[in-house]
């Protein structure tokens, strides 16, 4: 269907449909993407919005990320072989010309850079040749109704195909409705370059210009050279007639099939079939079953997006087993569990990339309300795969006061030769108990072990700050921004070390009113080490000192605020604890750097909106089709999902969820990102939560 001989739909950014909206079906609008919902107990799980939106601005920093990468390759190469580098860098995104098919898209960045630099170039008012960066093709591997993969194309620049797959036949039916009515189905017109705004500068968005039609060589050669203005007047950025963000290009493909087949089939690094450059995995349940086939998929330097919902399993005390037959590894109980689930999927990944000699880099990892989402970034490297023994470990953590014991499988060793080169060699650790047998060094309490969790960074605070750069450029484009904005500044600050501890949490453990956070903070930083936040809990410290010195704090504090011995009960870890000489000098003189305040407008800790806040139950009524070994735990049908959550029986207090509503409902709410706020201040206590 073409969108330049039919007259505009009502709906902004798609394309009338022959037969109209589909009967007993409702529209849902999700910034640049509208799709249909069953009008019965339609309800859109709100969460996952901003699921979503954090995706886009993860994946356009990524992309942005890796073109500067294979530009830098590019010059190099260019450099050696004699070729004019060009001088003037940083241009514009935007401007980027790209060219070619989506094939070599997914062959790995040397070859890339190579296709580049054998590329001749086409324009441009000087001899010196260009960089176009390639296209790109992302996997949705359940894709359910298809918002997420239609967002994809709409929003991430450089997308040549969004390859969404689901195994359901309703389902894909429900998406090639959601792909056509939204113009970026396969055999849409496509087109022919990325879209940019023709009158960007004075903010007219009326007389932006039909996406399908290709620009003018010399029209191109001009966007690119000057400085372009792609805002509109309403703070939004000018989009094509069917949403495109400026840049972008991208179309849907749909297949019907098994998740695992279809990302098996794009294991090639070459081919028709060859990798992509990011695999979203968003299931209900487990990524388990897909880390295999998603890793192997992955081209190198591309994105891996996973999520998981079942944190039962992943976090807390209650199902080892099953935690550890489909991480391999146990959880941990302790305040810290959530920031431990996350390192069990991390681990997960890293060991199957290893197998395939592939490694991965964390980038953002998060763990937010009830499920964990991480991106991480595949390449291969037999040098690097080296290191994952050392990155990966157990822990053994305290039953009584928390106090964690990390023992990493695999050490580096680098000694230098009599040249002056540095070898390194692999070892094993001596061990594998903590120092004191099988009990806590602090307080004598049993320790239990966890793990194998990766003990490396999760966060990679240079790409976090990245991202807040892209989001915060273009706020308008993210409902969720504040949440966003909030959790990408926890994630840019969280130090490497793993775990952290809450005020509260130590302070139970010697029967002490809890200390104030600055105060602790104080201590810590008069005696020089590091502390952070953590993303995983409102008021946890992460830190680098030792557990000892936290626990001088206490006794420090004690000399003042005498603890009641006589109500501690006779043998308990607590007297222990408070009997302890201490081996620190505790200073607690307020230091400058003492208060981690919020700064502007983000939200650190979302305040659970919802009583029932977590996963709907998996969807009954829906009918889906799952045959052979994928059949439970493995599927999402988000559709399904929203079906399932009926909208009267949970209570909303004027939030997110409020506002999906109101737009199934078609009543325009203006704000979301006020409310939000709005609901955050709310509670002084949950203010001083927050503020940390
Ligand atoms: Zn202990």
């Amino acid at each position: 269907m073409s969108t330049s001989t039919t007259p505009s739909s009502e709906i902004p950014y798609t394309v009338p449909l022959k037969d109209g909206i589909p009967k007993g079906h409702t529209t849902h609008t999700e910034s640049t993407t509208t799709i249909f919902l069953p009008k019965e107990g339609a309800f859109l799980n709100p969460v996952q919005h901003y699921n979503r939106d954090m995706s886009v601005a993860v994946i356009r920093a990524w992309n942005e990320l890796r073109k500067e990468e294979q530009e830098t390759k590019f010059r190099n190469k260019l450099a050696k072989t004699g070729g004019v580098p060009k001088k003037k860098k940083g241009k514009s995104k935007e401007a980027a010309k790209e060219e070619g098919g989506g094939e070599k898209a997914a062959a790995d960045p040397e070859t890339l850079a190579e296709n580049s630099l054998n590329e001749q170039p086409t324009a441009g008012p000087s001899t010196e040749r260009k960089f176009r960066p390639p296209s790109i093709n992302i996997l949705e591997a359940l894709a359910a109704t298809g918002l997420r993969s239609i967002r994809y194309a709409k929003e991430i620049p450089n997308v040549k195909f969004v390859l969404a797959n689901d195994l359901s036949p309703s389902a894909c039916e429900a998406m090639r409705r959601n792909v056509e009515f939204n113009g970026v189905g396969e055999y849409s017109l496509p087109p022919r370059q990325p879209w940019v705004p023709k009158s960007a500068e004075n903010g007219d968005t009326s007389k932006a210009e039909n996406g399908d039609e290709p620009m003018k060589e010399e029209e191109q050669v001009k966007k690119a050279e000057e400085p372009k203005q792609l805002i509109g007047e309403d703070g939004l950025e000018i989009k094509d007639k069917v949403g495109r963000r400026p840049g972008c290009r991208g179309r849907v493909k749909i297949n019907e099939g098994d998740a695992c087949a279809f990302m098996y089939s794009h294991r090639s690094p070459i081919g028709p079939s060859s990798r992509v450059d990011v695999v979203d995995l968003d299931p209900y349940g487990t990524a388990a079953p897909f880390i295999d086939a998603a890793i192997g998929s992955i081209s190198d330097g591309g994105l891996l997006a996973i999520t998981c919902t079942d944190l039962a399993v992943l976090a807390g005390q209650q199902y080892p087993e099953k935690c550890y037959s489909n991480y391999g590894g146990t959880n941990v109980h302790a305040e810290y569990t959530h920031e431990a689930a996350l390192r069990l999927v991390l681990h997960s990944l890293a060991t199957c990339a290893a197998r395939y000699g592939r490694y991965i880099t964390p980038l953002l990892s998060f763990s937010i309300d009830f499920y964990v989402r991480l991106f991480v970034r595949i390449n291969t490297g037999p040098e690097q795969v080296k290191r994952v023994a050392s990155k990966s470990g157990v822990v053994f953590t305290c039953n009584f006061c928390e106090s964690s014991v990390t023992q990493p499988f695999g050490r580096i060793v680098e000694r230098e030769t009599s040249k002056g080169v540095v070898r390194e060699t692999f070892k094993t650790h001596a061990g594998p108990t903590p120092k004191n047998g099988s009990n806590c060094e602090e307080c004598g309490g049993t320790m239990h072990l966890g793990g194998p969790l990766w003990l490396g960074p999760i966060q990679d605070p240079t790409f976090a700050k990245r991202v807040i750069t892209e989001i915060s450029a273009q706020e308008k484009e993210y409902k969720t921004f504040p949440r966003m904005l909030g959790m990408l500044s926890l994630a840019a600050q969280e130090l490497p070390d793993p775990f952290f501890f809450t005020a509260n949490r130590i302070a139970k453990s010697v029967h002490l009113p809890s200390l104030p956070l600055n105060k602790i903070l104080s201590a810590l930083l008069n005696a020089g080490y590091k502390v952070s936040r953590s993303h995983a809990q409102a008021g946890a410290i992460k830190t680098n000192a030792p557990r000892s010195f936290i626990y001088d704090i206490l006794r420090e504090e004690a000399k003042t605020n005498p603890i009641r011995i006589d109500k501690i009960a006779e043998g308990s870890p607590a007297r222990v604890l408070i009997a302890k000489a201490m081996t620190h000098t505790i200073d607690f003189t307020p230091h400058p750097d003492a208060s981690l305040e919020r700064t502007g407008k983000e939200t650190f800790y979302q305040i659970n909106p919802l009583p029932n806040w977590g996963p709907a139950p998996r969807a009954k009524s829906i009918q889906v089709n799952v045959t052979g070994p994928v059949k439970d735990n493995k599927r999402k049908v988000e559709e399904a999902l929203e079906n399932a959550m009926d909208s009267k029986k949970v209570k909303v207090d004027g939030t997110e969820s409020e506002a999906i509503r109101g737009s199934v409902e078609g009543i325009e709410i203006d704000s979301k990102d006020e409310v939000l706020q709005g609901e955050n201040q709310g509670g002084q206590e949950e203010e001083e939560m927050m503020n940390l």
